[in-house]
């Protein structure tokens, strides 16, 4: 990311329909808790899911990132592009997603990228709320789907 793409402060000066597509992509902080299999179960209430530790058929268990996020849509069709206009029916996203605090209307999480501007900060304080699915995964590919309701985590919440 060239930071001369993004204005200064840009997460708090603007709303999230008026960034640029440099700045949204700068909002996520890479969790991969969007990429984990869960149950909404109640359209109605979407704070309300459980999580489960397995993930899409994409994402690299160990490093937490989509192994094919360009092309994703050509293999998971249903992998969800985040838009702004979206955002209101997306609060199952987990609570540290920079995109639902920011909706929220609430600060980036202390150790986001944005305001540290050291990946290793960032890295050492996402582990220390533990956040991110990086090395506590796994694929779907290896998981049955009857075993799903046995997956369910408590350390990722909406
Ligand atoms: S949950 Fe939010 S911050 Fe985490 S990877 Fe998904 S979009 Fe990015
Ligand atoms: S395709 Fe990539 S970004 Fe989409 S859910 Fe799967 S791993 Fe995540």
């Amino acid at each position: 990311m060239d930071d001369e793409q993004l204005r200064p402060n840009f997460w708090e000066k603007y709303t999230l329909d008026q960034l640029t597509t440099a700045e949204w992509e700068a909002l996520c902080d890479g969790c991969g808790g969007c990429c984990l299999e869960k149950f909404l179960d109640d359209p109605e209430s979407p704070y309300e899911v459980e999580y489960t530790d397995v993930a899409c058929k994409l994402l690299d268990c160990s490093t937490g990132y989509c192994s094919n996020y360009e092309n994703r849509q050509q293999f998971v069709p249903e992998c969800v592009s985040l838009t702004a206009d979206k955002l209101p029916d997306m609060m199952w996203l987990p609570s540290n997603c920079a995109y639902k605090l920011i909706y929220l209307g609430e600060g980036l999480p202390k150790w986001h990228l944005l305001l540290t501007q050291d990946i290793e900060l960032t890295k050492q304080g996402m582990r220390e709320d533990g956040v991110g699915v990086a090395g506590r995964c796994v694929s779907e590919n290896q998981v049955n789907e009857d075993d799903l309701e046995d997956r369910i985590v408590r350390w990722i919440q909406a």
